[in-house]
């Protein structure tokens, strides 16, 4: 029968990699967690809600209920993409200005609360991998494998780094390491639904693995 599995962990993990690899591998429905939070930033963004250090918070709750997230898969890309009120905004979510925001954005409880809503019922039958910072702890306390992911600050700055220059963002790697460890402060830190590894989560340090290295331990436990 089909199961839930849910990966928790700090920013740049690789997280998404090994979610995606898996749901692919098991016909399972993955759910990019993140995408919702940086789809929400992007809204409060491309609204004049957010910019520098001025957050109209209060405007923002206000506005929740006009925020429709909704993800469609996309056959060449072989995942499901974001969308906001109908509008495709997956690489528009992805760049380093969202990700500077995005961690205070997902501190709001109001936000935290619509959000885990919607990833509990696009889980609730199973046959789900889903990925975030309080999967196993909070959206589903029962996951049947939980996984927890780690690796040190620099391994991800630096595998974020060549994402983000691979795909043709002008970046500093001293600022990308500098959102990295930020948003690692910001999500450990806040009060509503704070990043913690949950007890009966299995970590998994990736610094030192490869990608078919990971898979193959990911899989293992998936099977069991
Ligand atoms: O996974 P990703 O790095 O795209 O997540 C972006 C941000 O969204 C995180 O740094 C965190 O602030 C927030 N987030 C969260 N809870 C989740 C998923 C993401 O608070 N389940």
């Amino acid at each position: 029968s089909k199961i839930t599995i849910a990966i928790d962990g700090f920013s740049s993990t690789g997280k998404s990699t090994v979610a995606k690899q898996l749901a692919k591998y098991l016909g399972y429905v993955y759910v990019d967690t993140g995408a919702m939070y940086r789809a929400v930033s992007f809204y409060a963004m491309e609204n004049g809600l957010i910019s520098g250090e001025d957050f109209n918070i209060e405007a923002l709750i206000y506005q929740l209920p006009k925020i429709e997230i909704s993800f469609k898969f996309n056959k060449s890309e072989g995942f499901a993409e974001v969308y906001l009120n109908g509008i495709n905004i997956e690489k528009r979510i992805r760049t380093l200005e969202v990700s500077g925001f995005v961690s205070k954005v997902a501190a709001i409880s109001e936000v935290r609360q619509k959000l885990v809503e919607q990833q509990q019922e696009m889980g609730k039958n199973g046959g789900v991998v889903m990925d975030g910072r309080d999967i196993g702890t909070v959206v589903f306390p029962k996951a049947d494998l939980k996984i927890f992911m780690t690796a040190s600050a620099e391994t991800r700055a630096k595998r974020r780094y060549d994402e983000l220059i691979n795909r043709g963002d002008q970046v500093k790697y001293v600022d990308v390491l500098k959102n990295v460890q930020e948003r690692d402060y910001l999500d450990s830190n806040r009060e509503d639904s704070p990043l913690v590894k949950a007890e009966d989560a299995i970590e998994i340090n990736n610094s030192n693995m490869t990608l078919d290295e990971q898979f193959d331990k990911v899989l293992n436990l998936a099977k069991i």
